[in-house]
């Protein structure tokens, strides 16, 4: 198996499937999961400004 050259970490999202109806909190803790472990989507909008918000708390 080649490494390093896939964005997508399939294996994560095997394990991590986003909620059916997911609420914006939900859609910011899948989101901060999945950059964690995968390059596949880009965040944008208000996702975006609250994933920016939380990962300075997180790397102070
Ligand atoms: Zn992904």
């Amino acid at each position: 198996m080649k490494s390093g050259s896939s964005k997508l970490n399939a294996a994560w999202h095997i394990a991590h499937p986003m909620p059916k109806n997911p609420s914006f909190e939900q859609r910011v803790k899948w989101h901060l999961e999945h950059q964690k472990h995968c390059g596949c989507r880009k965040i944008s909008g208000k996702l975006a400004e609250e994933i920016k918000k939380r990962n300075k708390i997180l790397m102070l």
